[in-house]
C-alpha cells in the first residue's frame, strides 16, 4: 500500500493550497516551514491505509461499527484519524441489497484523513457526471458487476460532508486478523468503485 503516494501536479497544488488554508485558519500566521511541515504530514500519514483500518475494525467489532454509523468522524477519530477535509464524515455500508458509490459532482471533495488525496479519475468530469447518470455502467467499467436487483446509492460529497463506504466483508475471511483484513480493503472499495479483495487473491 506504499505505492499510493504519487501525486500529480494538480494534487500538489491542491495540497499546498489546503496546507496554506489550514495554517491561516488555525494559526493566523504563515511561514513556509509550517506549510512544508503540513504538506509532509499529508504525504506521509494520510492515505487509504487509514480507511482500511477503519473498515477492518468495523468488520470485527459490531459496537465500533455502530458508532461509525451514528457519528463517522468521532469513530474515525478513535483510531487517530481526522482533521482537515474530514470534519463531517458519513459512513455508508454495503450489503447484499445495497451498494454505495461516492462522487463529488461539483469538484473533488474527498475524505482526506481516511483516503488521502483523490485519484485523478475521481476528479474527472466524466466520472462526476456518469457516476450519477449511469452508475451501473461506470461500475462495470471498474470491473464491478452487481446483481440486477442490487440497489446502487450514489452519494454526492460536499465541502461539508464526506463519505466513506464500508465494503462487504469477503467470504472466507473468518480466520484473519484485523491487520490481514485491512490488507483486503482497497481504496476503490471505500469509494464504491471496487469491492474488497478475496483472501489469497
Ligand atoms: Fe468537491
Amino acid at each position: 500500500m506504499s505505492g499510493d503516494h504519487h501525486h500529480d501536479h494538480d494534487d500538489e497544488l491542491a495540497l499546498r493550497a489546503a496546507a496554506l488554508e489550514a495554517v491561516l485558519v488555525e494559526k493566523g500566521l504563515l511561514t513556509t516551514d509550517q506549510v512544508d511541515a503540513i504538506v509532509e504530514h499529508y504525504e506521509r500519514d494520510l492515505g487509504p491505509q487509514n480507511g482500511a483500518r477503519v473498515v477492518a475494525r468495523a468488520w470485527v467489532d459490531p459496537a465500533y461499527r455502530q458508532r461509525l454509523r451514528s457519528d463517522g468522524a468521532a469513530a474515525i477519530r478513535e483510531l487517530g484519524y481526522g482533521g482537515f477535509e474530514g470534519g463531517t464524515m458519513v459512513v455508508v455500508e454495503n450489503t447484499p441489497d445495497v451498494h454505495n458509490v461516492v462522487v463529488c459532482t461539483l469538484c473533488s471533495c474527498y475524505p482526506w484523513p481516511v483516503l488521502g488525496l483523490p485519484p485523478s479519475w475521481y476528479k474527472s468530469p466524466a466520472y462526476r457526471a456518469r457516476a450519477v447518470a449511469e452508475p451501473r455502467a461506470v461500475l462495470r467499467e471498474f470491473g464491478v458487476e452487481l446483481p440486477a436487483e442490487t440497489e446502487i446509492r450514489v452519494w454526492d460529497s460536499t465541502s461539508e460532508v464526506r463519505y466513506l463506504v464500508v465494503p462487504q466483508r469477503p467470504e472466507g475471511a473468518d480466520g484473519l486478523s484485523e491487520d490481514e483484513l485491512a490488507a483486503l480493503v482497497t481504496r476503490d472499495s471505500m469509494i464504491g468503485t471496487g469491492l474488497a479483495l478475496e483472501p489469497g487473491a
